[in-house]
């Protein structure tokens, strides 16, 4: 993994470069397990205009930060990019790439995440974008636990998305899964792997269910005592197996803390559809400008082999409320360090 990581880096000129991460924090609805900055956008949808029109006026802001580094990566996450109609994400799309020079970017994905955020419209701008690289996550293939976890969104329906964006041509769609989700076992593990071997993902990312403290499954903890996963070492066993079948190699690994078991998140892909946004960011390799609700920069000093952060506020409401105060927070920063950088 470590070797395949090194020549993925040496292909990209990461030291003169940068990437840029986009986070949009609306999701159709929440996961029991969710510790990301995510608002349900039945609850917050009334929001998300003033957040895009906020947003891109820090995007513009970035644009003007590090022009004599080229731009790597371009990565929209959340939350759930998708979960924008396929007017506002084409609009938010088209800002980005007036505002950044894309010449050398080699990556540009956006996390379609939930399936019941996907539709063919949406699909289709992603691809007249050239979007490169997607997500499509089922976590799991079981629809008793999809029901159980919060996803609202079926089995049919991580299917019906995965042939639409292959019949628009995307081709590189990463799945990602989770072990040790509750109430699951090495047989439903085994489930979820036979059902997307039939998609042949291009990568597919093995999460560790990783409990963190805001997390319902953690706060409400008692009423999923009795649905505690067992043997998870064996399903990610089974993920390997399962990866080495489907010609997926590893290429990238980390660890969080509270993991079951104390295991790993893996990332499978193969050759040459690896996610290099996910290595940059993993390895601290690559100063990457974060923007939007919840985003954290991080600035790599390479000669003084040092890293620091530049945080955004997390909530919505703040975020909406402060945005001068978050370009500023990059300002400031970039004026002292910019040199060094
Ligand atoms: S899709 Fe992801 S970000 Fe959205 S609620 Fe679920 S875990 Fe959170």
């Amino acid at each position: 993994m470590a070797e395949r990581e090194l020549t993925l880096l040496k292909e990209m000129d990461y030291k003169n470069g940068y990437s840029v991460y986009i986070g949009i924090p609306f999701c159709p609805s929440t996961c029991l397990y969710c510790s990301f900055t995510s608002y349900s956008s039945e609850k917050f949808g009334n929001l998300v205009d003033e957040y895009l029109k906020v947003l891109q006026e820090e995007i513009t802001y970035a644009g003007s930060c590090l022009k004599d580094k080229k731009l790597t990566t371009v990565y929209f996450g959340g939350g759930t990019p998708t979960t924008l109609s396929a007017e506002q994400l084409d609009s938010l799309l088209h800002h980005v790439e007036n505002t950044f020079d894309f010449t050398y970017v080699m990556e540009y994905t956006v996390e379609a995440g939930r399936p019941d955020s996907i539709t063919y419209e949406k699909l289709k701008v992603l691809k007249e974008h050239r979007v490169n690289r997607i997500s499509i996550n089922p976590q799991t293939m079981r629809q008793k636990t999809l029901d159980l976890i919060g996803r609202k969104h079926s089995v049919e329906q991580v299917v019906d998305a995965f042939y639409m964006a292959r019949q628009l041509g995307h081709d590189n769609i990463n799945m990602d899964i989770i072990i040790g989700l509750p109430g699951e076992d090495k047989e439903d593990v085994a489930h979820t792997l036979r059902e997307i071997s039939k998609l042949n993902p291009d990568s597919l990312t093995v999460h560790t269910l990783a409990l963190k403290r805001a997390a319902r499954l953690n706060t409400e903890k008692a009423d999923y005592e009795d649905l505690e996963p067992v043997d998870t070492k064996a399903m990610l066993q089974l993920t390997a197996e399962y990866a080495k079948e489907a010609g997926l190699m590893p290429y990238y690994l980390y660890r969080q803390k509270n993991m079951a078991d104390n295991l790993e998140n893996i990332g499978y892909a193969k050759l040459g559809k690896e996610g290099l946004y996910n290595i940059l960011i993993m390895e601290e390799k690559q100063t990457i400008l974060a923007l939007g609700a919840g985003a954290s920069s991080k600035f790599v000093f390479h000669k003084e082999n040092r890293i620091e952060r530049v945080e955004n506020v997390k909530s919505l409401k703040d975020y909406l409320e402060r945005s001068n105060e978050m370009i500023e927070r990059k300002r400031s920063f970039l004026l002292e360090n910019k040199n060094n950088l």
